[in-house]
């Protein structure tokens, strides 16, 4: 038998699941176990295939509106990323039984939007178009009050006046580099905009990408588990090739890997998105180790311990 190449694997810790993500499985798991299939849940409940297909397999049906669910008791859970005040709204109109698992720290975002706007501030959201967590914070306020901006680019094309009350709040998972500079340029042009009290890129971003970027530059090359439209994980990518990983893969299993680019390097970084299950993380290893004599170390640069609660209603429901 040939002998196996070596290759030394920086694993990234923290990486993986969130307490956000954590707490929306559990809402489904709980609803499921309480009430029985089917549970709908509107979107995914968290940008991850193999979680998803995980519920489905016991009875949660995943519907793109709530008008997709059918009358009558069954739950209607809303995702970690957040929804549109209309949502809530139009389940109501309908007398739907809904769960809210929208992750606790999207929702103080919301909120800090919400005060802004009541004290006659227009809100500059920092975020990607289209992601579901910025179309549900955009949905907590009527249209036009909030300016979605992705760029510095589009900070320079902003329309407001130079003293108009101001305010800006960002998407929870986005680049803590590209952010900091979106919001250099929106004080350097808006000195009042009142910014959050804390941050709004939340830990588990902050804390992935801290240890993406100190992996990436011991390594040649990086994989990311996680899916193409979580945000967290494409960042997370993006950071391992800024740092100097010029083979920076963001695969959402081991069936993805291309295998040829990984020739002939010696060291190799690993990092899961927030929303991606350690046993992908585990496969990707063994994968590793048919090919390479694998010599696995954890790079460790935070520690942590955050956790959420189960909504309310689910928590009286699982002690009853
Ligand atoms: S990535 Fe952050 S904001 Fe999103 S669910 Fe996880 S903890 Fe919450």
């Amino acid at each position: 038998m040939p002998t196996k190449p070596p290759l030394r694997v920086v694993l990234c810790a923290p990486r993986g699941f969130c307490a956000g993500v954590v707490r929306a499985i559990e809402v489904v798991e709980t609803a499921l176990k309480l009430y029985g299939p089917p549970v709908y849940v509107r979107h995914e409940i968290v940008h991850n295939k193999h979680v998803v297909d995980a519920l489905k397999a016991k009875g949660v049906v995943f519907i793109r509106e709530v008008d997709e669910a059918p009358a009558g008791n069954a739950p209607v859970v809303f995702s970690a990323h957040g929804v549109a005040k209309s949502v809530p709204e139009r389940a109501a109109a309908r007398n739907l039984f809904t769960i809210d698992a929208t992750c606790p720290l999207v929702t103080k975002v919301h909120r800090e939007a919400q005060a802004h706007f009541k004290r006659g501030r227009k809100i500059v959201l920092v975020g990607h178009p289209g992601h579901p967590e910025v179309v549900g914070t955009m949905g907590q306020l009527p249209e036009g009050a909030v300016t979605l901006v992705a760029t510095i680019g589009e900070v320079a094309s902003l329309p407001f006046s130079p003293d108009e009350p101001l305010a800006y709040v960002t998407q929870t998972t986005l680049s803590v580099d590209d952010t900091r500079e979106i919001v250099e340029a929106l004080k350097s042009r808006y000195p009042q905009a009142a910014a959050p009290p804390v941050e709004d890129i939340c830990y588990a971003t902050t804390n992935r990408q801290e240890a993406v970027k100190r992996a990436a530059a011991q390594v040649e090359a990086f994989i990311v588990v996680g899916a193409a439209n979580s945000s967290n994980s494409q960042r997370l990518r993006e950071v391992a090739e800024r740092e100097g990983c010029c083979i920076a893969l963001l695969v959402a299993s081991a069936t993805d890997i291309e295998w040829a680019r990984l020739e002939g390097i010696r060291s190799l970084g690993v990092s899961a998105g927030a929303s991606a299950p350690e046993v992908l993380v585990e496969d990707i290893l063994d994968r590793l180790a048919e090919r390479f004599a694998l010599q696995v170390e954890t790079l460790t640069t935070a520690t942590e311990t955050m956790a959420f609660p189960l909504p309310r209603a689910l928590r009286e429901g699982a002690t009853a």
